[in-house]
């Protein structure tokens, strides 16, 4: 009965998953493509470091320490829930006890790490809503984003006391025979001296593995999507100096042309449909990729000098508004009049940024802030002539003198005379 009752549950649970990458892949498929250049080695290479061994956060030794070991603690931890998957299908208790002393091993790291971990929630929890960390506040995180980091972190301590639960009652029922080995639960074993109580191991299974599926369909609607996101994005970083300015292919088509034997031939190929980034159809799936892994963490806008002197640019809020906008256009039935440059992000905020790459260098999960930027502003230059002053009078004096000072090429020489 319980191997049915737990089925019916994993269908249900991964049914609503798909949907929810379904919904996701649909995002997916709006966006541009964009050239991908294999490098496999180095790709690897760059994940085990940022993404598995936690360089980047490292570089804030003490939240840093604390975040890299509750994602440690949660690799260690989905062995033990996987087995709970198998073990509730086939009816199975501690499958994976079979492997000896490996198992001993996984078993007593993940019951230090679910102490470890839930130690570190509650310091997650206790900077948040106590000490109130600037990093933590922006215009662009309303009270949804910050009630959404405390729900997802809720859940993780909840997740961590039933797993507790669990390892206490393992030891408890099931004496010398229990399968692992448990330091910490079994010093709580021996400090508490709890009752047997099959009623209650049996509460803590089931309330770990609901906890899990429920909080596994919460996260694709959460800013904690990073679980699932993290380590492809990593894997798809940017390979290139953090200063390269990918060209635009369209207007390299046009200057091909023009410098030519034959400029007034017709180029080939369809014309542009959009320079630059107007919404969301017009980024590409590695900048739709960086807004479903960004965590809101906000080191991105602590180290920007555009946000630092008070201008409105948060290089955070990029990716919050797109993943807002993105939300926002797949419940439209029809193209409503918005765009994600103007009624989300302002020319403003976008001719802020100093190109200065602290946002990129920061962010923990290689997230791409200045060429995104960029390509809004080519938008707002190539396709509205909305650019400011200053630069407009340089395009005018590019496109008249071939350079952008305001002398004529004719002039060019006069510094010679006398
Ligand atoms: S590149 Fe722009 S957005 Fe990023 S830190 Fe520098 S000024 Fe801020
Ligand atoms: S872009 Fe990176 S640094 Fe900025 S908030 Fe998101 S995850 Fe943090």
């Amino acid at each position: 009965m319980d191997q049915l009752i737990f089925i019916s549950i994993l269908i249900i649970t991964a049914a609503a998953l798909l949907y929810s990458f379904w919904k996701i892949k649909t995002n997916f498929d709006k966006t541009r493509s964009t050239a991908f250049y294999g490098q496999w080695v180095k790709r690897t290479q760059l994940t085990l470091q940022v993404a598995f061994g936690q360089t980047k956060i490292l570089r804030k030794p003490v939240i840093g320490l604390m975040h890299a070991l509750v994602f440690w603690g949660f690799m260690v931890i989905t062995i033990g829930s996987l087995e709970m998957v198998i073990d509730g299908i086939i009816g199975s208790h501690r499958l994976f006890g079979a492997w000896g002393m490996v198992y001993d091993i996984i078993s007593a790291s993940g019951d230090i790490f679910a102490l470890i971990v839930l130690v570190g929630i509650i310091a997650f929890l206790f900077r948040r809503l106590v000490m109130r960390i600037k990093r933590f506040k922006g215009i662009e995180l309303s009270r949804k984003n910050k009630t959404d980091a405390n729900i997802a972190l809720s859940f993780i301590m909840l997740l961590m006391l039933s797993l507790i639960g669990l390892n206490v009652y393992e030891t408890v029922q099931f004496g010398a025979n229990a399968i692992g080995t448990y330091p910490f639960s079994g010093w709580l074993v021996n400090t508490l001296h709890p009752a047997k109580s099959a009623g209650l191991y049996a509460f803590f299974w089931w309330m770990h593995i609901v906890l899990i599926f429920v909080f596994a369909n919460y996260l694709p609607y959460s800013k904690h999507f990073h679980v699932f996101m993290s380590l492809p994005n990593v894997f798809f970083s940017n390979l290139k100096p953090l200063t390269h300015l990918p060209m635009m292919p369209e207007v390299k088509k046009e200057v091909d042309l023009m410098m030519s034997d034959n400029p007034y031939a017709e180029s080939d190929g369809p014309a542009s449909s959009r320079f630059g980034v107007k919404d969301v159809e017009d980024i590409t799936w590695k900048n739709y990729m960086d807004a479903l892994t960004c965590t809101q963490c906000g080191r991105c806008t602590e180290v920007c000098p555009a946000n630092i002197t008070g201008k409105l640019l948060s290089p955070r809020k990029l990716f919050v508004d797109i993943r807002q906008r993105m939300d926002e256009k797949a419940g439209l039935s029809a193209e409503d009049a918005k765009a994600l440059v103007g009624d989300y992000i302002t020319p403003e905020e976008l001719w802020a940024c100093t190109s200065c790459n602290a946002c990129a260098q920061e962010c923990p999960l290689n997230i791409s802030h200045p060429n995104l930027i960029m390509d809004m502003r080519r938008y707002l230059v190539l396709e509205e002539g909305q650019a400011p002053e200053e630069l407009n009078a340089m395009f005018a004096n590019i496109e008249n003198n071939g350079a952008p000072w305001k002398y004529s090429p004719e002039d060019r020489l006069k510094w010679t005379e006398g």
